[in-house]
């Protein structure tokens, strides 16, 4: 049966060409690369799925903001219009400007955690964690049971598991917990969306202990088209009511605008209350790591195309096309039984690596494997979301198992076809097929301390 494919609300103006190399080429890449795939170079790939931060393809009218961009050091209209805009978009008091989503971690969470402290997240995303623990805090997940489950097809298992939450704000009592991040949509976890409902109870139980809540908003508007679709009371309200409301239960947002608001770089950080006694800190950070508070890291021209950004990425025609090509390839892995986090999530398909390769240990990395296995297959990359991504525990140094070893194909926005969608399911369809010939995964022959898998490098255990 045919999948429906929602065709793209835009037609392409300039094209970048692609070029396949040769399976022996791609071998040599993958050697030299020492299995990281990180280490490879973007024009040896054919299909580029490693991430959906800062891929995206920007509009012409981003490219033409670029070019009214206002450089001023101090005060720039730029600046002016990003601010307007994101308080408009999102209600918040104070908008600081900042390079990417980590500095915005960099710069805020240093003010709210330190040493004997913990975060709770429904899961934190990989920069989130550690800047959490380069704080000298530490970081609990707590998401929803669902989410553990690839094949349990529940709405919402992005969500925080609130019982679970109340438990650890009893034990470790509102002294010990800095700070509660709500991840939207859960990254990890497989892009999947937080209801509206779980960050009211969320926020509802954050202060009654007096805990202040941070939305990780890098992929907020994928997360109000999830609520608008999926949730009961909401098919009617615009996407832009949406977010309003899911912004206004939390104290602060930090955000990689790399995603959702389509520029290949910047960040947000948001605070709610103006009167918060912690924008002087967030100022005076910025100025020591970013630059002066007024550009944040960001050029004027890339605060003009961010402003602009920011609107494109919630239109609801884009949003229902975006999200169309996440079931569209999830579809074709239904029909390859091929098993994945399911429903398809906002930003991606996490292939369930674990499923596929049962006989490959964690502790030699399945989600991993896949993906070496992607690129030696047909030049796609992508990268593992699991035990070889999460690494060891900070204090004794052993490898953590991850709950679940997923393969990310994340789609960059605005950039690949139908057709480059159905080379990718066709590719994971003919591993699926010689999967028990793969017999042994890879160890980890040097690592750096913390983010390992951005650097690390690999060996195949001989079989
Ligand atoms: C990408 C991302 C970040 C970090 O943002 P960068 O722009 O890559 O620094 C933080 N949290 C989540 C959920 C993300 O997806």
């Amino acid at each position: 049966m045919a999948i429906k494919y929602f065709p793209e609300p835009f037609r392409i103006k300039s094209v970048e060409p692609l070029r396949m190399l040769s399976r022996e080429e791609r071998e040599a890449r993958l050697v030299a690369a020492k299995y990281n795939l990180f280490g490879l170079k973007g024009e040896d790939c054919y299909i580029d799925l490693l991430t959906d931060s800062g891929t995206g393809a920007m509009s012409a009218e981003q490219w033409a903001g670029i070019m009214r961009g206002d450089e001023a050091y101090a005060g720039a209209a730029s600046y002016d219009k990003l601010v307007g805009t994101a308080r408009d978009i999102f209600g918040y008091d104070y908008v600081q400007p900042v390079h990417q989503g980590r500095a915005a971690e960099k710069v805020l969470f240093p003010l709210l955690l330190s040493s004997g402290k913990v975060a709770i997240s429904n899961m934190f995303f990989d920069t989130t964690r550690a800047h959490v623990e380069l704080a000298g805090a530490r970081c609990i997940d707590c998401v929803v049971e669902a989410a553990r489950r690839p094949a349990d097809r529940a709405s919402f298992k992005g969500n925080m598991d609130v019982a679970r939450l109340e438990q650890l704000l009893r034990e470790y009592g509102p002294e010990r917990v800095g700070l509660i991040v709500m991840t939207i949509t859960n990254n990890s976890a497989g892009g999947q969306p937080v209801s509206m409902r779980n960050l009211r109870e969320v926020s509802a139980l954050a202060g009654r202990y007096g805990i202040p809540v941070c939305i990780d908003a890098a992929r907020y508007a994928e997360n109000a088209y999830f609520i608008q679709r999926d949730e009961t009371g909401y098919q009617d309200v615009p996407i832009s009511r949406i977010v309003r409301e899911m912004f206004s239960h939390a104290d602060f947002f930090t955000m990689s605008a790399k995603k959702d608001a389509i520029v290949n770089m910047g960040g947000l950080l948001g605070v709610r209350d103006g009167a918060s006694g912690l924008i002087q800190g967030i100022k005076a950070n910025c100025i020591s790591y970013e630059g002066f508070y007024t550009y944040g890291g960001l050029s004027g021209r890339d605060m003009e195309a961010l402003a602009i950004g920011l609107r494109e990425g919630i239109d609801e025609n884009y949003l229902r096309y975006r999200i169309g090509q996440m079931e569209y390839l999830g579809g074709l892995l239904d029909q390859a039984d091929i098993a994945y986090q399911a429903p398809a999530g906002g930003h991606g398909i996490f292939v369930d690596a674990a499923a596929l390769l049962p006989h490959i240990h964690y502790t030699e990395y399945p989600g991993q494997v896949l993906a070496i296995e992607l690129y030696r297959e047909a030049g796609i990359r992508s990268c593992d979301i699991g035990s070889y991504m999460l690494g060891n525990d900070p204090d004794t140094g052993e490898q953590l198992q991850a709950s679940f070893e997923f393969t990310r194909l994340a789609i960059p926005r605005r950039v690949y076809t139908q057709a480059h969608l159905d080379v990718v399911a066709e590719a994971l369809a003919e591993i699926k097929h010689r999967a028990h010939q793969i017999r042994r995964g890879y160890r980890i022959t040097w690592e750096p301390p913390i983010l390992r898998h951005f650097q690390s490098s690999l060996e195949p255990i001989a079989a």
